[in-house]
């Protein structure tokens, strides 16, 4: 054969074996798919799916909406036919047989009302009950209700037994409520189910309880998450970079009731019964989201001193938490920085 031909086809070769290299070593080409907003859990979710193809994406992002839905219809406490409402009509006297996923929020919740002090309970529900009918109203519940409902009040009050998987009310007339922490839970196992499903990354965001997993959107290896200004609705204040992490924002710049001039937030402290006035709003950083969901929920009430204390022994877990206006003083734990985009 020529030389010249010879040297040729060998040099075409070496090009081919060296894009295949490179190719290789870049991984497989991946798309991502947005199915947009959709209602869900009382508040609208967002799920994006990072896959191999189109499809597999598209899947991952219905198998996540799926779960997201099988734990609302679960979890709901306005769906009188939710597991949950059946459970707070024949919690007492009980026992009352529950599903895995409820009984596993119940055991994640106690433990987060021991590492809290009581400030996050989920027995919370007679007293949330009477500050949501405010929103009718417009006028503070009346003490001799308050009192009644407190009564009902108190973690020590639910008995759960892992054996038998039952729950049971000490007296008649609790309520469980979930608010605080249903969300995030949904969140973890929507990634979950994603991850099943063949997803290779992905974000899901339900109310802005969030978490994201594994290859980012436009090939980039972290994801951009932008917090609401709690001052000024609408606007960002700052970008979060994360990956494989959760992030969750309580407070009371969306859900309150103003009662003779004054914001009552739908967190309420259940040590006195009444709204959690000390922060404004409450970001956690954590590695699931039933964890940042229930935090974010309980430094509310806490506070800044005790909240700061509790995430700097918590770890992988931040907080960046804001006073309420008009000095909306930002306060955060050391490790915050690194999450901040530009700071
Ligand atoms: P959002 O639902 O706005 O994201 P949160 O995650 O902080 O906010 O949850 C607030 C909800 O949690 C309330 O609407 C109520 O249902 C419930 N809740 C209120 N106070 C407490 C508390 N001290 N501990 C646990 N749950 C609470
Ligand atoms: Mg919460």
């Amino acid at each position: 054969m020529n030389k010249r031909i010879l040297r040729l086809i060998v040099v075409i070769t070496v090009l081919v074996l060296v894009a295949i290299l490179i190719r290789t070593l870049q991984g497989p080409t991946l798309v991502s798919t947005d199915r947009g907003y959709r209602q869900v859990m009382g508040t609208f979710a967002h799920i994006i799916a990072v896959a191999p193809n189109k499809k597999t994406a598209d899947d991952c992002v219905e198998a996540g909406f799926e779960k997201l839905r099988y734990i609302d219809q679960m979890m709901s406490d306005y769906d009188p036919n939710s597991e949950l409402s059946r459970l707070n009509r024949q919690g007492f006297p009980g026992p009352v047989k529950v599903s895995q996923e409820l009984f596993d929020v119940f055991l994640a919740s106690v433990n987060y009302s021991e590492k809290t002090n009581g400030a996050f309970d989920i027995t919370i529900g007679p007293v949330v009950d009477l500050w949501r009918k405010t929103e009718d109203t417009a006028e503070r519940p009346g003490k001799e209700a308050l009192d009644a409902a407190q009564k009902k009040v108190g973690y020590e009050k639910l008995t759960l037994d892992p054996n038998a998987r039952t729950v049971r009310f000490a007296i008649a007339g609790m309520k469980l409520d979930l608010g605080g922490i249903a969300k995030g839970y949904a969140v973890d196992l929507a990634v979950k189910a994603m991850l099943q499903a063949g997803a290779a990354g992905g974000m899901v965001d339900v109310g802005g309880d969030i978490r994201c997993f594994g290859a980012a959107t436009r090939g980039r290896k972290v994801w951009t998450i932008g917090l609401e200004d709690p001052a000024t609705e609408g606007n960002v204040m700052m970008i979060l970079k994360l990956n494989d992490m959760a992030v969750a924002t309580s407070g009371d710049y969306r859900r309150f009731v103003l009662i003779d001039g004054r914001k009552f937030s739908h967190i309420i402290n259940p040590a006195t019964s009444t709204s959690a006035a000390q922060l404004s709003s409450v970001t956690i950083i954590a590695p699931t989201a039933i964890d940042a969901d229930a935090l974010a929920t309980a430094l509310s009430v806490m506070g800044t001193a005790k909240g700061l204390q509790l995430i700097g022994s918590t770890p992988r877990t931040e907080a960046i938490l804001i006073s309420p206006a008009p000095q909306s003083i930002q306060t955060r734990t050391s490790g915050a920085k690194k999450y901040i985009k530009n700071k």
